[in-house]
């Protein structure tokens, strides 16, 4: 990314180098008031395409060489193979101070020498750069710096040779040496601040992998390290504080760290975005990439030449930069939930990065913000990444709860199922305990049970009736017909009885062989008697079977129970009581119907003696 943004910077400061025209880059003239000048606008250079020219050459014939004076250029050549040399002249016209420092802000650049030129005296050289040895520096800062003594009414020729397999960015400072221990300071404070925050999301995000055990924080602690090293490289304080005996590695570190940065940020993007589901195509991408990218990292270590291998992984790590920006918004465009934070993570980074390129070319004054842009920018990127990572683990808990409610349901709705299909099952098997066989009535346990509840209901209020059915000479039926025409004839009664009887609350039993019982609840004398008359008059007129040639019709004979209300009595006496007038028809000639008032007595009184009511 920052590649991509020194190259936009080239092709702008081109542009507007055409608006501007020429600028005067008269010599850096040092008063009173002179503490920190930005002296790249002050240089005049040369391009050595062949490398061949020595500074005494330069020396000599700067006044040809040098005219290509395009100043505003000076800041980024972008990336060449040539030897850069630059030019300027400073004069102390009035400054007491005579120590000065000269700051190169581009500390990725591979060698800087510098050589000063006086009227009088021999001439001096100061080299530096990543590449040089770090105990080689004037001042031990991570950015490159020369020192240089100059006094009140001196005046010296500044040459610079710049040679570098990156790019070629010439922005220098001359600071008074007071001014730049002040500004040094300062900058270790907010470069502190800033690596501390890294620092501590790193081992924050580390521990979290340790105890969740979610790759995504393992890639996520995986890019924090390496870009901050990679950071830590570009500022030049790797050099300073983590590898200053090695230029060798130093040289490649910033080109191995892009590579294997670029593998972090995409194992990071393609596991956090999901890509595999999300978006397959992508996936496979992001795995050729990161191996592309593993590859590029060990390059610079192994190859012979390494300033092919810079600028491949640079431009690269621009185009998978944009991949994965890319990727996020498909993942935002499909509805991914976790993809908006991780969109405005690297929006912050980019924005970072704009604001610093603002201001490099003028467009935003120097300030805290847009000077430490970047850092602040790649601040915020780690903590909304860290939030992102957050609100995905939520996302993900919401998901498997919903999951788990869902499935919960599920199994509710199954148990009740169950339950019904049970309790359905229940009640079937109630149904045929209670009923009979033959006849689809009710059997003698149902009666029995019925029977119990009525008669303590009949206790509080309302009178219940009783009748005893037995059909005449029925053994007949079976031995002239035969017992399955005697069980169609028992059949027909029931179907009979049950069009007879027509009260909801009654009930019809079938309570022996060839005997029903039929429980009328809130029934009298009367009217029970009534009912029994209806059935003997419709079974004798209904009910017929032929025998030797002529029809001969089934009788029935009946004894009604009736026990009024308030009475109390035992179950057992009201089926007596039925039972004795029935018997009494039997006895009377049968066919016909005998009714019994049951009279109680108080609670507690059992076998209680019925009381001859009339016919
Ligand atoms: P009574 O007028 O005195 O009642 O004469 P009865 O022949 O009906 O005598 P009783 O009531 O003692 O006879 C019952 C007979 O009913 C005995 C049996 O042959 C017949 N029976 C009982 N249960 C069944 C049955 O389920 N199917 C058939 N076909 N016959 C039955
Ligand atoms: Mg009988
Ligand atoms: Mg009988």
């Amino acid at each position: 990314m920052i590649r991509l943004l020194l190259i936009t910077m080239l092709v702008l400061s081109s542009l507007q180098t055409m608006a501007a025209g020429a600028i005067d880059h008269a010599f850096v003239k040092l008063d009173r008031t002179s503490e920190a000048i930005d002296i790249s606008r002050k240089l005049s250079f040369y391009e050595d395409p062949a490398s061949s020219l020595t500074i005494y050459d330069i020396k000599q014939h700067w006044q040809e060489l040098g005219s290509q004076e395009i100043p505003e250029k000076a800041y980024n050549f972008g990336f060449t193979d040539s030897t850069y040399w630059f030019h300027t002249r400073i004069e102390n016209v009035s400054s007491p101070n005579e120590q000065w420092v000269i700051e190169g802000l581009y500390p990725i650049i591979d060698e800087m020498e510098l050589y000063l030129v006086r009227a009088a005296g021999p001439m001096e050289r100061q080299i530096a750069g990543d590449s040089v040895p770090f105990y080689r520096r004037a001042i031990d800062h991570h950015n490159i710096n020369f020192d240089l003594n100059l006094s009140r009414g001196e005046s010296v020729d500044l040459y610079f040779r710049v040679k570098t397999s990156g790019a070629v960015q010439m922005r220098t400072k001359l600071w008074s040496l007071d001014r730049f221990s002040n500004a040094d300071h300062q900058e270790r404070f907010v470069l502190g601040l800033f690596y501390g925050l890294l620092a501590a999301m790193l081992v924050f995000s580390f521990l979290i992998f340790l105890s969740i055990r979610d790759t995504n924080y393992l890639w996520y602690s995986g890019y924090i390290l390496n870009y901050g090293i990679l950071q830590f490289s570009l500022n030049g304080l790797a050099f300073e504080h983590l590898w200053p005996d090695s230029p060798w590695w130093n040289n490649r570190s910033v080109a191995v760290l892009i590579a294997s940065g670029m593998v972090f940020v995409l194992g990071f993007s393609r596991s956090f975005l999901a890509l595999k589901t999300n978006a397959p195509v992508l996936n496979r991408t992001f795995l050729v990439m990161m191996g592309i990218f593993a590859l590029a990292a060990v390059a610079p270590i192994i190859s012979p030449n390494y300033a092919p291998v810079i600028r491949f992984n640079s431009f690269f790590a621009v185009l998978a930069a944009i991949l994965v920006i890319c990727a996020g918004g498909l993942c935002l465009y499909r509805n991914y939930r976790p993809a908006r934070y991780f969109m405005l993570a690297w929006t912050a980074l980019l924005a970072g990065m704009l604001l610093y390129l603002f201001k490099t070319f003028g467009v935003l004054p120097t300030n805290v913000v847009t000077e430490y842009a970047i850092q602040i920018g790649s601040a915020f990127e780690v903590i909304l990444l860290s939030i992102a990572l957050a609100d995905r683990l939520r996302h993900m808990a919401q998901k498997t709860q919903r999951i788990q409610r869902e499935m919960n349901t599920v199994l509710e709705s199954r148990v009740a199922e169950r339950t019904a299909e049970l309790e359905s099952a229940n009640r079937q098997l109630e149904m045929l305990s209670s009923t009979d066989g033959l006849t689809g009535l009710f059997n003698r346990r149902y009666f029995d049970t019925h029977m119990r509840k009525e008669v303590f209901r009949c206790r509080r209020r309302g009178s219940l009736a009783l009748i005893l059915l037995d059909v005449d000479h029925f053994k007949a039926v079976n031995d002239n017909l035969g017992h399955q025409a005697g069980d169609k004839c028992l059949r027909k009664l029931a179907d009979k009885l049950i069009s007879l009887v027509q009260r909801e609350t009654d009930i019809i039993c079938r309570y022996g062989g060839e005997e029903f019982a039929i429980v009328l609840p809130y029934t009298d004398l009367a009217g029970a008697k009534q009912v029994g008359e209806k059935i003997r008059a419709g079974t004798e007129s209904d009910l017929w079977f032929e025998w030797e040639g002529e029809p001969q019709s089934v009788t029935v004979s009946i004894g009604v129970a009736v026990v009024g209300t308030g009475t109390t009595v035992e179950p057992d006496a009201v089926v007596a009581a039925a039972d004795e007038a029935l018997y009494t028809s039997k006895t009377r000639g049968r066919n016909r119907v005998t009714a019994l008032q049951v009279s109680g007595h108080s609670a507690d009184v059992t076998g209680v003696k019925p009381q001859l009511a009339g016919e």
